[in-house]
């Protein structure tokens, strides 16, 4: 956890650096404010939250009467948790009721890291002794297939494929189905997203739901969003969430990116958390998201 929070800090660095340099200044005058709004705003907070954090920010300096970069500091740092949104749960629903297996369908563009997360979440839950099935419902392109299978090898669990070109819902139906025979607890379904048609998305995204839903309830949609991507990310978020019910962000690249406040903007757009974050494309970086431990990290 200490290398992946080292990690997360050095890619973040430039807006931890930043938001201090502002507040370390004696004088903090309008000038000095209007910096910490863009460093901000570069960082892809996002223009409301920027503007509310920075409110909140000088409504305490003026009242609390705070006139040293110390306690400045400090108070930065309990407004970007607030902001960041301590409360939220996050954790991952990967237990159904009644004896039936969590259905977690895992969506969003390709290149976003769909598969790798997908893998990485087989070993986060395996390593927690769950038993756990993979679902290759992205049947368009054989190489993702492929990819999820050597992950399932890789963890030591089954991958439910059809062949070249099958139907994504059946193969999402096969998945949940075969779960339900070997009593695992977690069917995790991996899907295409293939943007440049909406509205196919729209209706194949859909059908995997709808299918899969036949026989257990879809316990969590997480969409994977590449953090590097600012706000074409957000654009992508909006269109998933018009098609699935998301319930989580898997925010990945975030190693390749000083642009971190993308967690607060997307969980805004979205209203729902960030309940993973990718900090690598090694196996074990993936982790879960923590308000506390990410704005210490952005502040390291
Ligand atoms: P998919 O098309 O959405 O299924 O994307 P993939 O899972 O194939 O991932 C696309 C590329 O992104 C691969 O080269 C991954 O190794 C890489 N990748 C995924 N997650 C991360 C991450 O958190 N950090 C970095 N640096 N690379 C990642």
């Amino acid at each position: 956890l200490a290398r992946l929070r080292g990690r997360l800090a050095r890619s973040n660095s430039s807006l931890g650096r930043g938001l201090l340099a502002v507040l370390g200044r004696t004088d903090l005058d309008d000038a000095a404010w209007e910096e910490l709004e863009d460093t901000l705003l570069a960082a892809d907070v996002g223009v409301g939250p920027t503007t509310e954090l920075v409110e909140n920010l000088r409504t305490r300096v003026r009242v609390e009467g705070i006139d040293d970069p110390e306690r400045a500091k400090a108070a930065l740092r309990e407004e970007l948790i607030d902001l960041v949104g301590p409360q939220m749960d996050r954790s991952l629903r990967s237990i159904g009721d009644d004896g039936l297996p969590g259905v977690v369908l895992v969506v969003g563009v390709n290149g976003t890291g769909k598969t790798t997360t997908v893998g990485r979440l087989a070993r986060v839950l395996v390593a927690q002794d769950r038993t756990v099935l993979l679902g290759a419902a992205d049947t368009f392109r054989a190489a993702a297939a492929d990819q999820l299978q050597t992950w399932g090898e890789r963890v030591g669990v089954p991958t439910v494929r059809g062949a070249e070109g099958a139907d994504p819902a059946s193969v999402g139906y096969t998945a949940v189905q075969r779960g339900i025979q070997d009593g695992v607890d977690t069917v995790l379904v991996d899907t295409a997203g293939r943007l440049h048609t909406k509205a196919g998305l729209m209706d194949e995204l859909g059908k995997v739901k709808r299918v899969a839903e036949k026989q257990a309830p879809i316990t969590e949609v997480l969409l994977v969003i590449d953090a590097t991507t600012g706000q074409n990310g957000l654009r992508q978020a909006q269109v998933f969430s018009e098609v699935v019910d998301v319930t989580g962000v898997v925010l990945t690249k975030l190693d390749g990116t000083a642009k971190g406040g993308i967690v607060v903007a997307v969980q805004r757009e979205l209203g729902v958390p960030v309940k993973f974050v990718g900090l690598g494309e090694g196996a074990d970086d993936l982790a879960p998201f923590e308000a506390e431990e990410f704005v210490d990290a952005l502040l390291d």
